[in-house]
């Protein structure tokens, strides 16, 4: 069965936290059902219902759109790129986050005016946010005109690509892929390459879905081993598709490419292609822009937490939100996310981890602590070179550029995320990856684009890797 969207959770946690005593007007069920959708919004934020009635609304709601939300549409949002040129008009981007009605998505957070800000907006408030924008001077651009199309493109190449597939039986790396198929795939490469590969389970979902990482060992015993994670962010598409990419390459370049080979001979690799399952499954059943958990929020009608507001490092400070209904809602408590907690109890367990290494996307950006505060961490002139060597490293492949340094000096101050955490815990060798692109297409990079990130991005994280090997502590 399919559930809610955002938009209607949003909508619904408003009605019940507007909820006054109000005159019934007795019929609301007889007239509501006729309203469309943009209609019925409009009358909701204008008119405060009591609770009976608020009730049945939500049932006609959900009756009369819960077929059509299965997968969610987004025809006539556009992403715009914003760029400002003082903290007056950085305030201003930031007060237009706070308003709810408008329904926007931040790609990418005013933080600095640095930085570009990029925004999707839903058909109903553009030309609000476009009037706004242009009456306080603010530069904009359209980088998506109509999202739906370019969505609608993405789920053709899946579709085209699940059929050649069908025919060749094999797992094609240069598409998206569906949870189910990427579990396929993980016992494809543990049973081929038995010697070094294994699945193992570090934990199960919220909604119950099986935590799977692969590990890449050639010896016995609890060696110094690298810790890799894709896909804390559902909609992060390219970091699960380059992260299983990497696995066939770590995999069959074993015993053939000496570099691999020295580092499978010397440390372990833990990867965990998909750190958010629930929140993945979402993206290809219901909301392709879903980023958070799936996980229930007590008192509000909103889902999720964003798991990478929910580690222990930092944890309530500034850049998470306590709202549930944001999408960087940190959660109720630290680790209150069984994905986050799944992975801290396994690092804990294993007591040999000396690299935590995590893939985003996107913006190109090779990150390390902190992101909780902004003073620089101890190990900083080290981070900060072997990180610019990852990112020759990239660069070298294709050509593309990365940005590095901590994640405050970088992008923002944001509290709670894993390599904080990580590195606090005592992983001194801890990054965090945003990989491609800058904003052409953000979250929805064509599958095309696929191998060549993985390609270039195996080659810093191995950067990184070789590092490790070389350098103990
Ligand atoms: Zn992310």
């Amino acid at each position: 069965m399919c559930s809610g969207d955002q938009r209607q959770e949003k909508q619904f946690s408003k009605l019940s936290q507007e909820r006054t005593s109000n005159v019934d007007n007795g019929n609301s069920y007889s007239w509501a059902p006729v309203w469309k959708a943009n209609e019925m919004q409009s009358i909701l934020h204008e008119t405060e219902l009591p609770f009976a009635s608020t009730m049945k609304l939500i049932l006609i709601f959900s009756a009369l759109f819960g077929a059509a939300l299965c997968l969610e549409t987004f025809v006539g949002h556009q992403v715009l790129r914003i760029k400002t040129r003082n903290e007056e008009q950085l305030q201003k981007l930031q007060f237009l986050e706070t308003l709810d009605h408008l329904e926007l998505d931040f790609w990418l957070n005013p933080s600095t005016p640095a930085l570009p800000v990029d925004v999707r907006i839903p058909a109903h408030s553009l030309q609000a946010v476009k009037v706004f924008l242009e009456s306080h001077g603010i530069e904009y651009s359209i980088l998506i005109e109509d999202l739906q199309v370019v969505l609608d493109r993405e789920k053709r190449d899946i579709v085209a690509s699940q059929q050649m597939e069908r025919s060749s039986s094999t797992f094609n790396y240069g598409t998206y892929h569906s949870l189910a198929s990427i579990y396929q795939e993980l016992d494809n490469l543990a049973s081929e390459y038995g010697n070094i590969v294994s699945k193992i389970q570090i934990g199960e979902s919220y909604e119950k879905r099986p935590l799977y990482a692969l590990k890449f060992s050639t010896g016995r015993g609890n060696r110094p081993a690298i810790w890799l994670d894709a896909g804390i962010h559902s909609r992060e598409w390219v970091t699960q598709a380059s992260a299983m990419w990497i696995a066939r390459k770590i995999a069959s370049d074993y015993g053939n490419d000496p570099s691999t080979t020295s580092l499978l001979n010397n440390l372990d690799i833990f990867l965990l292609p998909v750190a958010n399952p629930d929140g993945y499954e979402f993206t290809h059943t219901t909301n392709r822009m879903w980023r958070k958990t799936r996980s229930k929020n007590s008192g509000s009608l909103c889902i999720g937490v964003d798991p990478n507001r929910n580690w222990d490092a930092g944890f309530g400070g500034p850049g998470a939100s306590s709202n549930p209904c944001s999408d960087s809602y940190r959660g109720p408590s630290a680790n209150s996310e069984v994905e986050v907690k799944s992975v801290v109890n396994f690092i804990k367990n294993h007591g040999n981890i000396r690299a935590f290494l995590t893939l985003h996307s996107y913006s190109q950006l090779l990150m390390y602590p902190y992101g909780y505060k902004c003073t620089p961490p101890a190990d900083n002139a080290e981070l900060n070179t072997i990180g610019k060597a990852a990112a020759n490293s990239i660069q070298s492949l294709h050509g593309t550029t990365y940005t590095v340094g901590s994640i405050c000096t970088t992008i923002y101050q944001a509290s709670g995320g894993s390599i904080d955490w990580s590195y606090d815990y005592g992983i001194k060798y801890s990054f965090a990856f945003e990989l491609r692109d800058t904003g052409r297409y953000g979250f929805l990079l064509p599958a095309a684009q696929i191998i060549p990130t993985a390609e270039e991005t195996w080659l810093g994280l191995k950067t990184i890797m070789e590092y490790v090997r070389d350098n103990p502590y």
